[in-house]
C-alpha cells in the first residue's frame, strides 16, 4: 500500500441516513479520506450532526463530525470526492450537481446506475468498468456507482463461476435485513414477526444489474452478459446482512470441488493493489450445514467478505447454494468507499493522497 501523508477531503451526502451513518463510521479512521463536509435535507441542515441524526450504530459518533453542523445537499467547495447516500428521490440532481461542480462522487442511489457512461462498479469483479469516466461529460468530475445491495453479494459469488464455467441461467430468492429499508428501521412495526414479499423495483434490479456488472467493455458502454436471471425479493426480520438461496445453471460441466475451489481462490484487484477497506477474501465457503448466518458471519472481513455456504446439486438446475453479505457495508458504504480507493489509485480524474 502506498504511504499517505496527507488525506483527501470527502464530503458525505446523506449522512444521517441508515448508510450515511455507515459512511461516517467507515471514514472516522480512514487512512486516505478525511470528512470535511456533511449534507442531509433541509430538515437536519443548519443543525449539528449530533441533534439532526437517530444514530443506530454500535459505536459512537465520532467527536469531530458530531460537531459539524449539517449542510444542504448542494455543491460543497473543498471535496474532490462525495460519497452519496441520498434518497433516490434527490439523488438523480444532486449527484449530476456535485459531478458538474467537479466532485467525484461515489453513489449508492439507483439513479444512474443503468447510464451507459456510469461505472456500476464492484472494485473485485469488474475494476475495468472505472474506464467509462471518460465518457462522461462532466470535466473534471464524474459519477461512479455502487449496484443494489442483494446484487453485489449475489454477483461476487457468481463471478468465479461465469468466468470459469459461463452462467446460462441464475434464480435466486433473496432475505433482505430491515436495515436495507434505511430509517427508522426496527421501530417499525411492519417488520415486527413478519415478512414482507415485495420490495419495490428489487427484482428487476437485481436482474439488469447483474447482467451489466458481468458485462464485458465495449469502448464507451459495456455490452450486457447474456445469462437469464429471476429473482424474488422477502424482506425478513433481520438487523444487518442480507441472506440469498441461489441456484444456478452453467454452460460448462464443474463439480462441486471445481466449484468451491474457484470461491476460494478468486481475489480481484483491491487485494492485489491491498487497497484499505480490501478484505484478504472478498468469498469465504462455509462447510457447515447451518452456515452462513447474519448474526454469526455479516462481520467477516469487517463486513467486507461474503460468505457462501449449502452448495448442493439442484435437480432443477445444476447447483444450488446460499449466501450472505453485510448489507450497509459490502452492499452499501464499505463497497463505495472501496470504489473509491479503487478509483484513487488509479488516479481517476486527476484524484489522489498523499
Ligand atoms: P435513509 O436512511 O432513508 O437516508 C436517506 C438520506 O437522504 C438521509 O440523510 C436524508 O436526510 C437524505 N434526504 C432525504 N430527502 C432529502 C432531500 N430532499 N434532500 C437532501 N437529502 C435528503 O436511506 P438509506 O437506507 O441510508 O439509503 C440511502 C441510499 O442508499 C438510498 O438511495 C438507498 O436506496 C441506497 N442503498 C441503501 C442500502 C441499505 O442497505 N440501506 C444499500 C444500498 C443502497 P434527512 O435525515 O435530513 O431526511
Amino acid at each position: 500500500m502506498a504511504h499517505v501523508t496527507e488525506r483527501l477531503p470527502v464530503a458525505v451526502l446523506g449522512a444521517t441516513g441508515s448508510v450515511g451513518q455507515k459512511f461516517i463510521t467507515l471514514l472516522a479512521d480512514h487512512p486516505w479520506f478525511e470528512i470535511v463536509a456533511i449534507t442531509a435535507s433541509s430538515r437536519s441542515a443548519g443543525k449539528l450532526y449530533t441533534d439532526s441524526v437517530d444514530w443506530v450504530q454500535p459505536l459512537p459518533i465520532p467527536e469531530h463530525v458530531a460537531a459539524m453542523t449539517v449542510l444542504p445537499s448542494d455543491p460543497v467547495n473543498g471535496a474532490k470526492l462525495a460519497f452519496s447516500a441520498l434518497d433516490a428521490s434527490v439523488a438523480g440532481d444532486t449527484e449530476i450537481a456535485f459531478a458538474e461542480a467537479g466532485c467525484v462522487v461515489v453513489s449508492n442511489a439507483r439513479n444512474h446506475r443503468m447510464a451507459d457512461d456510469v461505472p456500476l462498479l464492484i472494485p473485485e469483479v469488474n475494476p475495468d468498468h472505472l474506464a467509462l469516466v471518460d465518457h462522461q461529460a462532466y470535466g473534471s468530475g464524474a459519477i461512479i456507482t455502487n449496484p443494489n445491495c442483494s446484487t453485489i453479494g449475489l454477483v461476487l459469488a457468481l463471478k468465479p463461476l461465469h468466468d470459469q464455467y459461463k452462467l446460462r441461467q441464475v434464480g435466486v430468492v433473496t432475505m433482505p435485513a430491515i436495515s436495507g429499508a434505511g430509517l427508522p428501521g426496527l421501530s417499525n412495526p411492519e417488520f415486527s414477526d413478519n415478512v414482507i414479499p415485495y420490495i419495490a423495483g428489487e427484482e428487476e434490479k437485481m436482474a439488469s444489474e447483474s447482467k451489466k456488472i458481468l458485462g464485458l467493455l465495449n469502448g464507451s458502454h459495456v455490452n450486457m452478459a447474456a445469462f437469464d436471471l429471476s429473482a424474488q425479493c422477502n424482506r425478513v426480520p433481520v438487523m444487518d446482512g442480507h441472506v440469498e438461496c441461489v441456484s444456478v445453471c452453467l454452460e460448462e460441466p464443474a463439480t462441486i470441488p471445481d466449484i468451491i475451489k474457484a470461491w476460494e481462490e478468486f481475489k480481484g484487484e483491491p487485494q492485489k493493489l491491498k487497497l484499505p477497506s480490501a478484505p484478504s477474501s472478498p468469498l469465504v465457503y462455509m462447510r457447515q450445514d447451518a452456515h452462513p448466518q447474519p448474526r454469526l458471519h455479516r462481520d467477516l472481513g469487517r463486513g467486507m467478505t461474503v460468505s457462501v455456504g449449502r452448495l448442493q446439486p439442484c435437480s432443477v438446475l445444476d447447483f444450488k447454494f446460499v449466501v450472505l453479505s453485510h448489507n450497509t457495508i459490502r452492499g452499501a458504504a464499505g463497497g463505495a468507499i472501496l470504489a473509491a480507493e479503487l478509483a484513487v489509485a488509479k488516479g481517476v480524474r486527476g484524484l489522489r493522497y498523499g
